[in-house]
């Protein structure tokens, strides 16, 4: 099934076009989980409040309920103590007119009351309660769904759930959750001078960094990993290795191998075993970058350089693994550079910058000394990738650009 007709050098909007439309079509089925489970993963569908958010109207403080009809306007007046209720309770005492009930937080209103008073505010004589003129009727009441009501939306799908969310879902009552499957990547580390962490370096050779970061990467997105593999630069063995990774996962990782070396065997093979749908993109570092799939698995070849892989990881792959989950976008950040940028080539760049907010409010970003696509330095030390389109040229202090976390 070659294709030997694929964009090549194509712009950074034309390739996320492109992997925005396959990535729908690898939409992630749904599954639904015990609310703990839902931890982490993306919500399938829209939830709507089954219930409302407060149940019943209660107490937002420890005072007294009673009737705002009956508060002092000048002056004060005494209220005859009828009775109390605490959180929890199981039925409600009658106020009338005249009267009050000591309350606790969260403890439902008692039937007749609206207002509550705080404990701070009066002066309790045997089982007279004062009041003073000023209080306001109505107040210290939470009442039933101010905060969800009942059929109203609770949250969209799309939505990613994190404890906040876990906390609406818990107090509405819901205990099953439809949310998208996780997905299932795979990762193929390529090169011949590639050995295992903890194997001491022979000539010419160097630690198998993305065998480690990308697994990391992909779980950080919130990925599992189906595998993780390590060839050499060999077109059968990375055969083997493809047709392996795209049984088992929704998604593989192949880096290094991926321009057009003797040793970069990953286009050729992939065009061979299913299609290729990019391959080079006008970006700065990350430019040999592939897309393409096996039968029903989305494959990316990323750059052996490690910052090119970080960097086209951000940019494509976290991107697709958003668009699988059907996950929301998150919203755009930006920053000011705190320096001049003259950019000479016409490709889109994204610096490793750190980020510092001044007191103004403004945030400001300054682009890491070591910027070398093999630098690790400049990764691990920066805050964002900030990104400058392919038109910038000059690009004077102060700058308004985007920055990706
Ligand atoms: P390649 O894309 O295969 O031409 O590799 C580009 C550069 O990245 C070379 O210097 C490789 O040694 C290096 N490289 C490739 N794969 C890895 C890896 N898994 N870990 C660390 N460096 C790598
Ligand atoms: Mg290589």
């Amino acid at each position: 099934m070659s294709n030997d007709h694929y964009p090549v050098r194509i712009g950074l909007q034309q390739a996320l076009e492109i992997v925005a439309a396959r990535a729908a079509e690898h939409r992630l089925p749904v599954e639904r989980v015990a609310l703990p489970d839902a931890h982490g993963r993306v919500l399938a569908e829209d939830l709507h409040a089954p219930i409302d958010l407060p149940p019943f109207a209660n107490s937002a403080m420890d005072g007294f309920a009673l009737r705002g009809a009956d508060l002092p306007a000048i002056g004060e007046r005494a209220f005859e103590l009828a009775g109390e209720i605490m959180a929890g309770a199981a039925s409600a005492p009658r106020v009338h007119a005249g009267q009050c009930v000591r309350i606790t937080t969260g403890a439902p209103m008692p039937v007749g009351a609206d207002t509550v008073v705080i404990k701070e505010n009066v002066r309790v004589e045997g089982n007279r309660v004062i009041v003073r003129a000023g209080e306001k009727p109505g107040g210290n009441v939470r009442s039933a769904g101010e905060d969800f009501a009942h059929g109203s939306l609770a949250l969209a799908a799309g939505t990613s759930l994190r404890a906040a969310q876990l906390g609406v879902l818990a107090a509405l009552g819901i205990a099953e959750v439809p949310v998208r499957r996780t997905l299932r990547a795979a990762v193929i580390a390529t090169g011949n001078e590639l050995v295992p962490v903890e194997q001491p370096l022979g000539f010419g050779e160097i630690h198998d960094s993305h065998g480690t970061m990308l697994p990391a990467l992909l779980r950080e997105s919130g990925a599992e990993i189906a595998v993780c593999l390590r060839v050499r630069d060999d077109p059968a063995m990375l055969r083997r290795a493809l047709l392996e990774a795209a049984a088992d996962a929704d998604l593989v990782i192949g880096s290094g191998g991926v321009s057009a070396g003797e040793a970069d065997h990953l286009p050729r093979v992939l065009a061979e075993l299913g299609e290729i749908h990019f391959h080079k993109v006008r970006i700065k570092p990350g430019m040999p970058m592939l897309f393409g799939r096996i039968g029903a698995c989305l494959v990316f070849g990323l750059p052996g350089n490690p910052v090119s892989a970080a960097v086209t990881f951000r940019v494509f792959v976290r991107f697709t693994l958003r668009a699988m989950l059907g996950e929301a976008a998150p919203s755009v950040q930006r920053a000011r550079l705190t320096g001049a940028i003259d950019k000479r080539h016409g490709r889109a760049e994204f610096l490793r910058c750190t980020l510092r907010c001044d007191e103004q409010g403004v945030l400001w970003a300054t682009p890491h000394p070591q910027q070398g696509s093999h630098m690790l330095r400049g990764l691990a030390e920066s805050d964002v990738l900030v990104l400058l389109p392919e038109e910038a040229r000059e690009l004077p202090r102060g700058t308004v650009v985007t920055a990706w976390p």
